[in-house]
């Protein structure tokens, strides 16, 4: 029996009773929760501690270009023919297949953590358009921008943190890839490097493992991004009204704010 076939005959029952109407939509992040560790029990993978695993697990994907995407059958769904195509020309796409959402992709962060969330992720949940006509399908594919670059850039942060002996799992991820129709929908800058999936914004928790989040988690975060991480090969952006997240980008050249 195949991964897939275990994972599937697990979770039936509850896709039964929640895949139907608007219900799908409210429980989406319950779901996550909940298969997310059953499919660490049927694949046995382990989160992602080493730049080679990285590298080798990044491998296993497919990838699609922007061109072939349009052209196939997926370009209706992904939702872009009506919107700024030349700003994602050239742009390579990670092809996400049912339950490679619950993939590792860098420690313990999953694909899932890198895709666009709230509404517009749903257009294609698990193969379907959630909230127009709920059904599962593990057959359809997702379509991600996740550059590999990005993912390097956060393991070499939870390396730097572990080895100055902070907390290296002390951070999440509040955004990353974002389809541009959810980058509008969010307020975000139209030539956001998360569309193109080369950006990252991260929640900054207890670094310094003192017991409270306060300004020096964030500065030292900060400054392993600023001066080992990033450094003039991306952006670094902190927000006056979000004060424990930092976004940062490996967009190639230097950027702050
Ligand atoms: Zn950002």
């Amino acid at each position: 029996m195949s991964n897939n076939t275990k994972i599937a005959l697990l979770i039936i029952p509850f896709f039964l009773i929640i895949t139907t109407g608007n219900t799908a939509n409210k429980y989406l992040w319950w779901f996550d929760d909940f298969i997310a560790p059953i499919y660490d029990l049927v694949t046995q993978q382990q989160p992602i501690t080493s730049f080679q695993q990285l590298e080798d697990n990044y491998h296993t994907f497919q990838t699609a270009s922007l061109d072939d995407l349009l052209h196939s059958s997926h370009g209706e769904e992904f939702g872009l023919c009506d919107y700024k195509l030349k700003l994602l020309k050239g742009q390579n796409f990670v092809m996400v297949n049912g339950f490679d959402r619950y993939k590792y992709m860098v420690g313990n962060f999953r694909l899932l953590d890198f895709i666009t969330k709230g509404k517009f992720e749903d257009v294609t949940f698990l193969g379907k358009v959630v909230d127009r006509s709920p059904s599962w399908n593990l057959d359809k594919l997702q379509y991600v921008s996740l550059d590999k670059q990005l993912l390097i850039s956060i393991l070499a942060l939870q390396k730097e943190l572990e080895n100055a002996c902070h907390n290296p799992h002390a951070f999440g991820i509040t955004s990353a890839y974002r389809h541009p129709r959810h980058n509008k929908h969010v307020g975000g800058s139209s030539q956001s490097r998360h569309i193109h999936g080369d950006a990252v914004d991260i929640a900054i928790m207890d670094i310094n493992q003192d017991g409270k989040t306060t300004k020096e988690d964030k500065k030292i975060v900060y400054n392993l991004l600023n001066k080992k991480i990033i450094k003039n090969k991306g952006g670094i952006g902190t927000y006056k009204r979000l004060p424990f997240i930092i976004h940062f980008d490996v967009r190639g050249h230097r950027a702050r704010w």
